[in-house]
């Protein structure tokens, strides 16, 4: 059988400070490719600091993480940069797109460190740009979309380095609701064809909506539909 493409093991993230805070505890949790999961909870809960670590932003203070099976407490800081350009995208709520870039060389920017030439990054950035439907878009600018269309683009540019999994953080938490429909159902589309991906969310609508669910509360997971079923 094939390792998860993410896996926590007994992860607590404690933040010093008097108390220090436990913003997450004793988490195991573990992600298999093909999978869409929504990691939901109320604000405080801990989802930032989980997107944090499953994304090896940041490290536990105990337990360990595995992508694709490696420890990355084994790696060093440049095995690491490297591991998570590779093989995590990320797709955040403000979007993050450069304003000074076009759709196209945003979306060929997800590829700038897996060391894939000048040409490919830009015929791969337009396959992608094409197939969450925005290639007539491809030469406006940020500033030249409108919210859904620069959703589009960033979920593009997590995509196009084909990673192992894509985090998206409150992905349609700066919508309109028809525009955060869409974005969701792009998301299934996506996982349908393959990608693996966690939405992070406070939005009961959005989640009830995930063929799994994972629920925090206080730092712990409380639920689990995929344990259940
Ligand atoms: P959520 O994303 O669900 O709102 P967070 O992961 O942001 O939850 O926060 C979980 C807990 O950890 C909260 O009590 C929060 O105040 C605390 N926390 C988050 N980041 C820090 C930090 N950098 N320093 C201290 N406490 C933090």
């Amino acid at each position: 059988m094939n390792a998860p493409v993410l896996e926590l093991r007994g992860v607590t993230k404690r933040y010093p400070g008097s108390p220090p805070v436990e913003a997450l505890r004793e988490v195991s949790l573990r992600l298999d490719a093909g999978e869409l999961v929504a990691i939901v909870g109320p604000s405080g809960s801990g989802k930032s600091t989980l997107l944090h670590i499953a994304g090896t932003l940041d490290t536990p203070s105990d337990g360990r993480v595995l992508v694709d099976g490696q420890p990355i407490d084994e790696l060093d800081d440049r095995q690491l940069a490297a591991l998570r350009a590779r093989r995590v995208g990320f797709v955040f709520q403000q979007f993050h797109l450069l304003p000074g870039l076009t759709a196209i060389e945003n979306v060929a920017l997800g590829l700038l460190y897996a060391g894939v030439p000048a040409a490919e990054r830009r015929q791969r950035a337009a396959m992608v740009l094409d197939r969450v439907g925005l290639a007539p878009r491809a030469g406006h600018l940020p500033s030249q979309l409108s919210g859904g269309e620069k959703q589009r683009v960033a979920i593009a540019r997590a995509l196009v380095g084909k990673p192992a999994y894509v985090l998206a953080d409150e992905p349609t938490g700066n919508l309109d609701s028809a525009t955060g429909a869409a974005i969701l159902a792009l998301l299934r589309d996506l996982n349908r064809d393959g990608a693996t991906i966690a939405v992070i969310t406070h939005d009961a609508a959005v989640a009830a909506t995930l063929p799994r669910r994972l629920e925090l509360l206080d730092g712990r997971v409380v639920a689990d539909s995929r344990a259940a079923a």
